[in-house]
């Protein structure tokens, strides 16, 4: 299949791994890409990338580009082009795409509509209320208690959601943001957070093995929050943990299964009522509390670095599940089978990162890296120095790579992923070192 891939991040590489290990041969062009996607190993059994410097973002450039080169499904990584109105060009052109239509989008862009849908469809989430004063913030953090949770409407790039002790600073940070509209404050959820994907074509929907993130910079969860900085797959846990009936769920299935029947299905048939169906990838970031599930909030694209554990578990090829998504064909087809094995993935960041990554150093070790058994690279901010005289990569932005290993077990995937990031240099770089520990033991 001749697939377009939009995006350059890390995300976006391990979707193109993911087709790739396919060895369907597919032709795949990525829009922008990196300098790791551009590298990508190829042979003809395997497929080919390239890279093209296109606007990912701009609609009419898009669908210009796959109407020309008989592109057969464009897969939206990030979700600027969605909110961009890309899929919507994509669509109405009838071309094959995986990402929703703009309106649809604004479920992970506009926290408000996020919170209606789920009302209207009796999904369980925290109460909040949307408060466009300050002294309504005031009244309603007294009213919910401490933790405080104060968060922007729109996307804020992992800035707008404030979740603290100090009353005070919940007050700044809602003051800060009331300056662009309001705000929402919500009820602190208490639990171990899962991230699951569910693939959807506006009416049905199937799930991937679910995830959990790092979003701290730091260790033990102190520092700033990131865009995620290391992730692993599966949960071992969930099979454990309770339900909030009194019940545990017994297994990892049973866990997903309760969020399709009570979480994916009412949210995607909701969308669908009101005419803006969701066709793409559905992002569930959940709170397992003790009175139950609860979203904490809707993405509308794979979520980043999880995807990077995700797919590399995916044991059913990642093309036909994308394709059937973009074409309404998920209905008939069976769940995705993941194979068993633990994947983990630590993230190496810039100097810096994240309030202001250096960049332009270069990076070395790559090579020694991904000699590590079980373990592979997807880039994420990385370019190819234009200096002669000093060939290789340079970082070129705030989260630079991601290491990702797989083992038979967790504790097999950390000693691989923490060998390899232990064998790249980067001035400065930094890293967690306590991804997946708590699953290792
Ligand atoms: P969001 O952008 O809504 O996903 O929020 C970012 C992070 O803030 C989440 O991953 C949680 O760790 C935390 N968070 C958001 N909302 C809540 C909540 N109601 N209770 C506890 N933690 C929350």
């Amino acid at each position: 299949m001749k697939i377009l891939v939009l995006g350059s991040g890390a995300r976006e590489h391990a979707i193109i791994l993911a087709l790739l290990d396919e060895e369907a041969g597919h032709e795949i062009v990525a829009a922008p890409g990196n300098a790791g996607i551009a590298g990508s190993p190829t042979d003809s059994a395997r497929g080919s990338v390239t890279t093209i410097a296109l606007d990912p973002t701009d609609p009419a450039v898009v669908t210009d580009y796959a109407r020309e080169h008989g592109i057969e499904l464009v897969v939206v990584g990030p979700e600027a082009p969605l909110v961009a109105g890309v899929a919507d060009a994509l669509r109405a052109a009838g071309l094959p795409v995986f990402g929703p239509n703009r309106e649809a989008a604004a479920l992970e862009g506009s926290k408000t509509f996020a919170k209606r849908i789920m009302d209207a469809a009796n999904v369980p989430t925290g109460r909040a209320v949307r408060a466009a004063e300050l002294d309504e913030v005031a009244r309603t953090l007294d009213e919910f208690g401490a933790p405080y949770v104060v968060k922007a409407d729109g996307l804020a790039a992992g800035k707008g959601v404030l979740v603290t002790e100090d009353r005070d600073a919940a007050l700044a940070h809602a003051a800060h943001y009331l300056q662009q509209g309001p705000v929402l404050v919500e009820e602190f959820l208490d639990g171990p957070e899962v991230s699951l994907f569910l693939l959807s074509d506006g009416e049905h929907v199937l799930p991937l093995s679910p995830a959990q993130d790092y979003k701290r910079l730091l260790d033990v969860d102190q520092g700033p929050n990131t865009g995620g900085m290391g992730a692993y797959s599966p949960l071992p846990w969930l099979a454990g943990a309770t339900n909030g009936r009194g019940d545990v769920f017994g297994s990892e299935e049973a866990f997903v299964d309760e969020v399709i029947e009570s979480i994916a299905l009412p949210t995607v048939r909701q969308l669908a009522a009101e005419g803006t169906p969701f066709s793409g990838l559905l992002y569930a970031g959940l709170i397992l509390t003790s009175r139950g599930i609860r979203v904490i909030e809707f993405n509308a694209r794979f979520g980043d670095p999880e995807t990077q554990v995700v797919l590399p578990r995916l044991a059913t090829p990642l093309s036909g599940l994308l394709l059937a998504a973009a074409t309404g064909g998920l209905g008939g087809l069976p769940k995705p089978e993941f194979r068993p094995e633990a994947a983990v993935t630590v993230v190496l960041a810039s100097e810096g990162y994240p309030e202001r990554p250096e960049t332009g150093r270069t990076i070395e070790g790559i090579d020694q890296a991904a000699e590590v058994p079980g373990v592979h690279l997807a880039h994420a901010a990385t370019a190819v120095a234009a200096d002669d005289a000093a060939p290789g990569l340079v970082a070129t932005g705030g989260r630079v790579l991601n290491v990702v290993a797989v083992g038979e077990d967790f504790a097999e995937a950390r000693r691989r992923a923490y060998d390899a990031i232990g064998r790249i240099r980067l001035d400065g770089g930094q890293y967690r070192t306590d991804i997946a520990a708590r699953v290792a033991d």
